[in-house]
């Protein structure tokens, strides 16, 4: 946990969030921006800045996220099978474009066209 940080607030529900999941590891949200039909993040509640900071100790939880990312995006209306399917992109330091310093999976999908294809 890190007190500065507006994903961990988010996490832990001290700045209000679009909730998609929740458990003891892991926090699913609506970006608040979205660039298509389908655009939620995916958080570890503990804080990581990015992949670059990951530990052995963090495998476990990413590993779950991994299975978790394709369930949730089928819930909120990502098509499934070869014709449908969903982006993942995650953002890491200022060179990879990452704005929020707190790990986060992008999940993306929908209908086409999106804001940015
Ligand atoms: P990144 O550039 O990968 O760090 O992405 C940060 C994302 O967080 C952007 O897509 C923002 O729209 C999103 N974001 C920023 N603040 C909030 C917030 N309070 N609630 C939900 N999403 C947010
Ligand atoms: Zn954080």
């Amino acid at each position: 946990m890190s007190d500065n940080c507006l994903f961990c607030k988010i996490s832990r529900g001290d700045i209000p969030s679009r909730k998609v999941y929740e458990d003891d590891e892991l926090y699913a949200f609506h970006d608040i921006h979205p660039i298509a039909p389908v655009h939620f993040l995916v958080v570890p509640k503990r804080h990581i800045t990015s992949l670059q900071d990951v530990s052995q100790e963090d495998a476990g939880v990413l590993g779950r996220m991994t299975v978790l990312l394709p369930q949730l995006a089928l819930e909120q209306g990502c098509r499934p099978g070869p014709e449908g399917g969903f982006r993942v992109m995650v953002n890491n330091g200022a060179d990879g474009g990452q704005e929020v310093p707190h790990l986060h999976y992008h999940v993306i999908g929908g209908p086409r066209p999106w804001k940015r294809d």
